[in-house]
């Protein structure tokens, strides 16, 4: 018998339910806000994806939707002036998004971070994350969709600490890469072990 074929312990559904509780509590802090859930999921994707992920096709995958519905929420958060589009540098024929200063405001007083706060506080942060990635993780590939690591964890990732401002460079899509893209989660991104250049 697999493992998920097995009842759950109590404390596991209730570990579960837990977790779909908290999800509840944080979509009405958004509503809150003035957002609704998928415009601030869309406003945090774009905070912490890295410049060839920032794109309606990638996140429509992060968020599991159609590009129809993903555009309307694009549309709704322009509006609100949160975000705004820009020529793609590598593909001319698309575009990527990116926050605006209203955008990035708004992600300072996300209630997220209160909840991420709170994780601090209970001295769990680390462990907790990697659980819960995993889980995620797992979810994810159960329903065949793309699972958006991050950057340094990624089999394609090259550190090369003598090219100065951009001391890392993607093998894949041949790009450099500074500090901050090598902490930010891609849509390419692929776990296994990394190469030295
Ligand atoms: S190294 Fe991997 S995660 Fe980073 S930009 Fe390249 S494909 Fe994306």
């Amino acid at each position: 018998m697999k493992k998920s074929d097995s009842l759950p312990s109590s404390a596991a559904l209730q570990a579960a339910h837990l977790i779909e509780r908290l999800g509840r509590v944080l979509r009405a802090g958004d509503h809150a806000t003035g957002l609704n859930p998928v415009q601030a999921e869309a406003l945090r994707y774009l905070g912490r994806a890295n410049r060839f992920s920032r794109t309606p096709a990638a996140l429509a995958d992060f968020l599991g939707s159609t590009r129809g519905t993903v555009s309307q929420t694009l549309l709704a958060l322009e509006a609100k002036r949160l975000i705004r589009r820009q020529a793609n540098a590598r593909d001319g024929r698309s575009v990527t998004l990116a926050l605006t200063k209203a955008g990035t405001e708004y992600l300072k007083s996300d209630p997220v971070r209160t909840l991420a706060a709170s994780i601090d506080a209970s001295g769990a942060d680390a462990r907790l994350a990697e659980y819960l990635g995993a889980t995620l993780r797992e979810a994810i590939v159960q329903r065949g969709g793309r699972t958006f690591g991050a950057c340094n964890t990624c089999r394609h990732l090259r550190r090369d600490q003598s090219r100065g401002a951009a001391p890392h460079y993607c093998a894949l899509l041949q790009e450099p890469l500074s500090d901050i893209d090598v902490s930010s989660i891609c849509a390419e991104q692929q776990d296994g072990p990394q190469v030295r250049p």
